[in-house]
């Protein structure tokens, strides 16, 4: 299995996916991104560091994950047959540990010493965080303050992982000002420092470098079954895990592929979703790149909304937007409701508790398969498990219990 190989649909090599990507950085960070650029160069023709990570994938991690045959969901839908390939099962829980362990990686060769990330709901910076304290690099976690406070079990993991979470008190207090923070310490320390961003998103060449480390999704996939699949789905927030699956099979137009995009409260409401190419997006340069954003006419960002934090972001990645432009790949979205029972059906014919992402893929798999002949096959992407949203599903499923429980914690133990 090879983990670095090309596509027709591959940016050039100034990071342009078509009109979308490159690099819009303020001049001062360009020589950090340059020499970031250089040693991914390296490392792509570098077969001892395709072989340390593999080693890490597999024993670390616990690669490769299942790719699982859900029969009971098949027969209930009554269509085409389903698989799921489950990344919940990966340490820590999600995909994002297959990035972040090999960035930490690069990171080493590199001779860097200390990690910097931004982060929303804490997932990312929890997989960072478990790095760090793995491969012995400082680490500093920059999270909006709004954020911080309403996260606190990752915020408490992270600090006993050995990690510093700083709080960002400008702006709105969340996801974009933590980036702009990390940004900034990055700059004030490029030497010693490396920013680990956690997505296909940001200037080139972190959307290509994340895809080929999510790209060990497909790769498996293709090797875990015995004939092509017909359909590919997964869940879109910055798009790492969606095109982590998809990438693999990308030259093959046999294969069709659908990405999910959060529905929220629905499309027709402004601020209320994260719908960037099934909403109104527009194209525009934020971040570092050029992709589909959900702003206003004068560019302005607009507030977002999603039950599931990980597709809760105003802009797509890249090689998203391009895809979307060639039709290569359909997107679509699934609201906050359709996302909940989906969850719960795949609880209860699967046993498996998904995380509220991957829940909005399994929505989009609900509605297709029962449309498609029983020969077909569907493989759906179930980017991480359930355990993390406990606060979120267990308030919106079982209100009554699960606040009456925290009102006794609280008072018992306080
Ligand atoms: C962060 C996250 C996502 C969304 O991020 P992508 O980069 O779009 O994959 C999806 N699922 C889970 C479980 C996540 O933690």
């Amino acid at each position: 299995m090879k983990l670095f190989f090309q596509t027709k649909y591959d940016a050039d090599k100034d990071g342009h996916f078509g009109d979308f990507g490159g690099r819009y950085m303020p001049e001062v960070l360009v020589p950090a991104l340059e020499e970031l650029t250089r040693a991914y160069e390296e490392i792509k023709r570098d077969k001892v560091f395709e072989r340390e990570l593999f080693k890490l994938y597999k024993d670390y991690l616990g690669r490769p994950t299942p790719l699982y045959l859900a029969e009971n969901l098949t027969r209930h839908l009554g269509g085409a047959k389903i698989y799921l390939k489950n990344e919940g099962l990966l340490h820590t829980g999600a995909h994002k540990m297959n990035n972040s362990i090999a960035q930490a990686l690069l990171a080493k060769k590199m001779g860097k010493r200390r990690l910097i990330a931004e982060t929303g709901a804490g997932q990312h910076g929890l997989a960072v965080a478990t790095v760090a304290a793995k491969f012995g690099f400082a680490c500093t976690i920059y999270m909006g303050a709004k954020d911080v406070a309403r996260q606190q079990p990752n915020v408490f993991f992270m600090k006993q992982l050995g990690a510093e979470v700083v709080a960002v008190e400008e702006g709105t207090k969340t996801l974009k000002d933590a980036v702009n923070m990390a940004i900034k310490d990055w700059l004030a320390d490029p030497d010693d420092s490396y920013f680990l961003l956690g997505s296909t998103v940001g200037p080139h060449p972190y959307p290509s470098l994340v895809r080929d480390f999510q790209s060990i999704i497909g790769l498996e996939v293709k090797e875990q079954l015995t004939k092509r699949p017909d359909y590919l789905v997964a869940c879109v927030g910055g798009g790492s895990n969606a095109i982590g699956l998809f990438n693999a099979f990308l030259d093959d137009q046999a294969v069709k592929m659908i990405g999910v995009e959060a529905g929220g409260q629905g499309v027709a409401k402004i601020g209320q979703h994260a719908s960037r190419l099934t909403g109104r997006g527009r194209l525009g340069v934020v971040e570092g790149f050029k992709s589909y954003f959900l702003q206003d006419k004068e560019g302005n960002i607009q507030p977002t909304a999603s039950i599931s934090a990980g597709l809760d972001y105003a802009g797509i990645g890249p090689e998203h937007g391009s895809l979307y432009e060639s039709k290569r790949v359909q997107y679509t979205q699934a609201t906050d409701q359709e996302a909940l029972r989906a969850y719960q059906l795949l609880a209860q014919k699967e046993g498996i508790l998904a995380a509220l992402e991957s829940a909005h893929a399994v929505a989009a798999v609900i509605k297709l398969a029962p449309k498609l002949a029983k020969s077909k096959t569907i493989v759906v992407n179930i980017s991480g498990r359930g355990d993390k949203d406990l606060f979120i599903t267990a308030d919106k499923l079982d209100r009554k219990n699960w606040r009456r429980y925290l009102k006794n914690q609280a008072e018992n133990n306080g």
